[in-house]
C-alpha cells in the first residue's frame, strides 16, 4: 500500500448464487463494511469496496446495498453502445441500474471466451465513456511465466488495452494484476512476486502516461487471496488492494480481506 493510494477491494461472484443468496450476501456485505461492522471507522469508509454479481441480480443486489458506500459493479460489458447484439450487456445499462464499476478483461474471458487486448480496449474505452470504474485484468498463463515471459505479456497487453486513450479518460480505471495460474487454484503469487510485477505495471503506466498518472494509478492484486494471506500482499508498496473471487462469496472473510486492506494501508500513513 502506499499512502496516496485509498485500497480497492472488489469481491468477483463470476457466475455463483442464486436470487435470494445474492440479495443476502450483499446484505451482510453491508453490515460487515457499514458503521455497525466495524469500529472505529466504518470500512467502506476507509476502502473502497465493490461487487460484483451475475447480471441477472445486478438490480436486486443494488437494492440491497441500498445507501452504504460499497459499489456494485458488473463483470463485464460489451464493446458496443447500443444495437443488434443478442446477449450482451452495454455499459450505459450498468450505469441505469446503479453501477459504478466494471470488470473488463477477466481472464476467463480472454482465455475462455477468447477476448484479445483488441477489443477489450473497446471495452475500456466504452466504460471509462460511461463514467464506470473500469477494473482492467491483466496477467499472465502459467507457461507464459515458466518461459520467462510475465512481465513482457502483462506489459504488452497494458498497451494493448489502453492503446490510445488519454490520461484523462483512464483516470477512473484500476489494473488487476491476475497471475492466470493464481486464479481459483489455490496458488498466489509470493507478495516479493506480486510486489516485481506491480512495480513493472505502475513503470508501464509511466511510459504509457507520465509519473505523476503512475504514481496515482490503483494497481490491485488477483489469485487466491483470502483473509490469511491479504496482509502480506496488501504490505507491498505497489499494491493497492485485490480482486477477490472464492473469498467474495463470504461476507466474513471479504470483510477480513477489507480490513487487511485498511490495516495495510493506515500502516503507511494512510486514512
Ligand atoms: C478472480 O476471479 O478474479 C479471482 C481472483 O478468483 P480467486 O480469488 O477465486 O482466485
Amino acid at each position: 500500500m502506499h499512502a496516496e493510494r485509498r485500497p480497492f477491494i472488489g469481491g468477483n461472484w463470476k457466475m455463483n448464487s442464486d436470487l435470494a443468496s445474492a440479495v443476502e450476501l450483499a446484505e451482510a456485505v453491508v453490515a460487515a463494511l457499514g458503521p455497525a461492522g466495524a469500529a472505529p471507522h466504518a470500512l467502506e469508509e476507509t476502502v473502497d469496496a465493490a461487487v460484483f454479481p451475475p447480471f441477472p441480480y445486478l438490480q436486486a443486489v443494488g437494492r440491497a446495498l441500498g445507501h452504504s458506500a460499497v459499489m456494485l459493479g458488473g463483470q463485464d460489458c460489451s464493446a458496443e453502445a447500443s444495437g443488434a447484439f443478442t446477449g450482451q450487456v452495454s455499459a450505459d445499462m450498468l450505469c441505469d441500474l446503479g453501477c459504478r464499476s466494471v470488470i473488463i478483461g477477466h481472464s476467463e474471458r480472454r482465455h475462455g471466451l477468447g477476448e484479445d487486448d483488441a477489443l477489450l480496449h473497446q471495452k475500456l474505452a466504452i466504460a471509462l465513456e460511461s463514467g464506470l470504474a473500469a477494473v482492467l485484468c491483466v496477467g499472465e498463463t502459467l507457461s507464459e511465466r515458466d518461459e520467462g515471459r510475465a512481465e513482457g505479456v502483462v506489459r504488452a497487453q497494458l498497451r494493448g488495452c489502453f492503446g490510445t486513450l488519454t490520461a484523462e479518460t483512464v483516470e477512473r480505471a484500476v489494473v488487476a494484476y491476475e497471475p492466470v495460474w493464481a486464479i481459483g487454484t489455490g496458488r498466489t503469487a509470493s507478495p516479493a512476486d506480486a510486489q516485481r510485477m506491480h512495480a513493472a505495471i505502475r513503470h508501464e503506466l509511466g511510459s504509457l502516461y507520465d509519473s505523476r498518472f503512475a504514481a496515482k494509478a490503483r494497481v490491485i492484486y488477483g489469485g487466491s487471496v483470502n483473509a490469511k494471506n491479504a496482509r502480506a500482499i496488501f504490505d507491498q508498496p505497489d499494491v493497492d488492494g485485490g480482486l477477490i473471487g472464492g473469498a467474495s462469496l463470504k461476507a466474513g472473510d471479504f470483510a477480513s480481506i477489507c480490513r487487511a486492506a485498511a490495516e495495510a494501508w493506515s500502516a503507511t500513513g494512510g486514512h
